[in-house]
């Protein structure tokens, strides 16, 4: 009997673009999707020489087409650097996509590992995915700092809106230079943040850590602390009771230990500077960038989907010259994946999520079946290996899809 197409009620936000992700969007689209599904999208073409063309408009059109409809996925893009701008003749050295979405959808970047037979994270406790959720405004990333001349003071001085002021002792420099640092956050960005984190655990019933070094750092971090207690007394606490999920508040060191000592299978939600390295750490721990899922959430819980790699530049290039390629698509093919599931989610739409679990369940087989890509066949721990093409990789996950549908 011939596959009664899937329909889609609203449309998703689709982001393409550029290089080798590119290419692996168009594969993905046309070998598991659109046979399946009647694909309803709203396209923006987010590849460099249409931003270029628009000025950017049109990353900006995404990101508010995204607002609109609550759902997008988004390939990887090219962020230009000095190079890219002789390589693309560019008109200016646009900024990066993402920042600019992120920038009109106030969101939260929530990382996630897809964990799969015979990649071992590094750390043997680690059996279950660890998602970090980075809070992307302020701190050391907005600050003002200085080199400071020895006999020198530095203070903190706050003109308060009726002018007067209020003026903290930074440091007297009587006997040494040296440096000083300013740096600031802002109540509504935690709060958001907070939310964003709140929300992601319930839709994804995992429990929330969240830490700082509040006894060092009694009105900074502690702020952030408040906020988050604050907002989990006011919103979510009957709500985590009853998705049997936690809110779980400690130190950054003591989370660091009990980090390395799970077992995974939560959210761990970081301050910018503490994110931006334990990520990466994270990221290597569970084994491969190119496995790693990356979701940005909106406080009003629209939700963004795409891989954490970038654009696979040196495999394009072996593209263009005919030579074959073995990329890796599953962190892509789940970001359609998150996005067509949220999707029907939302929609009520029970066949497109559905659709969305067994396809991510024929890429999984697949791997565990011993067929990957290379970046996989150089650390899987599995017996026979057959390391395969970008194509035939894809091909491969369209036999196993067929057969659970
Ligand atoms: P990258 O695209 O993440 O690739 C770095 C290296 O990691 C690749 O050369 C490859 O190693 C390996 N790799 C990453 N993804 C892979 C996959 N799916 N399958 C197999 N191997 C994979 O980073 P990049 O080369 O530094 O950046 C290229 C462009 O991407 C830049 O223009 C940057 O602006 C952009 N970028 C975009 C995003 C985004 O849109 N979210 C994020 C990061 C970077 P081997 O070469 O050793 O095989
Ligand atoms: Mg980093």
């Amino acid at each position: 009997m011939a596959f009664e197409k899937i329909q889609m009620k609203t449309p998703l936000v689709e982001m393409d673009g550029d290089e080798m992700t590119r290419i692996i969007w168009q594969m993905i689209k046309d070998i598991l999707l659109t046979p399946y599904i009647d694909l309803n999208t709203e396209y923006y073409d987010l590849g460099l020489e249409n931003r270029d063309k628009t000025g950017d408009q049109v990353t900006v059109d995404s990101a508010l087409a995204t607002k609109k409809y609550g759902v997008a996925v988004k390939c990887a893009t090219i962020t230009p650097n000095a190079a890219r701008m002789t390589e693309y003749n560019l008109h200016e050295m646009w900024k990066s996509p993402n920042g600019t979405i992120r920038a009109i959808l106030d969101g939260t970047v929530f990382r996630a590992p897809i964990l799969v037979k015979g990649i071992t994270p590094y750390i043997p406790t680690w059996k279950k995915p660890i998602t970090i959720a980075r809070h992307a405004y302020g701190d050391v990333y907005k600050n003002t700092e200085a080199l400071v001349e020895k006999g020198s003071k530095a203070e903190i001085l706050i003109t308060k809106p009726d002018g007067t002021q209020e003026k903290h002792l930074i440091h007297d420099y009587t006997d040494s230079a040296g440096v000083v640092q300013g740096m600031h956050n802002l109540d509504g960005s935690i709060e958001s943040f907070a939310r964003a984190c709140f929300n992601f655990a319930l839709d994804t019933k995992q429990d929330l850590w969240f830490a700082t070094k509040d006894t060092i750092s009694k009105k900074y971090d502690h702020r952030f602390k408040d906020i988050f207690q604050e907002v989990f007394d006011k919103d979510y606490t009957r709500k985590f009771a009853e998705a049997g999920i936690e809110y779980f508040y400690t130190l950054i060191d003591d989370a660091v230990a009990r980090v390395v000592r799970s077992e995974g299978g939560y959210i761990w939600a970081c301050k910018n500077y503490d994110g931006d390295v334990m990520s990466d750490m994270v990221a290597t721990a569970f084994g491969s960038l190119a496995m790693m899922t990356s979701v940005l959430v909106a406080p009003d819980g629209t939700c963004e989907y795409e891989a954490a790699h970038g654009t696979v530049q040196r495999h394009y290039y072996k593209h263009l010259k005919g030579e074959p390629t073995s990329t890796n698509s599953v962190a892509t093919l789940f970001a359609w994946t998150g996005a067509l599931r949220k999707r029907g989610e939302l929609d009520g739409n029970s066949r497109l999520a559905d659709f969305a679990d067994k396809l991510e369940k024929a890429a999984l087989d697949t791997i565990e079946d011993g067929v990957m890509t290379g970046d996989l066949a150089a650390m899987s721990t599995l017996p026979n290996i057959q390391k395969v093409g970008t194509e035939e990789f894809l091909k491969a996950i369209q036999v196993r899809l067929e057969k659970a549908l």
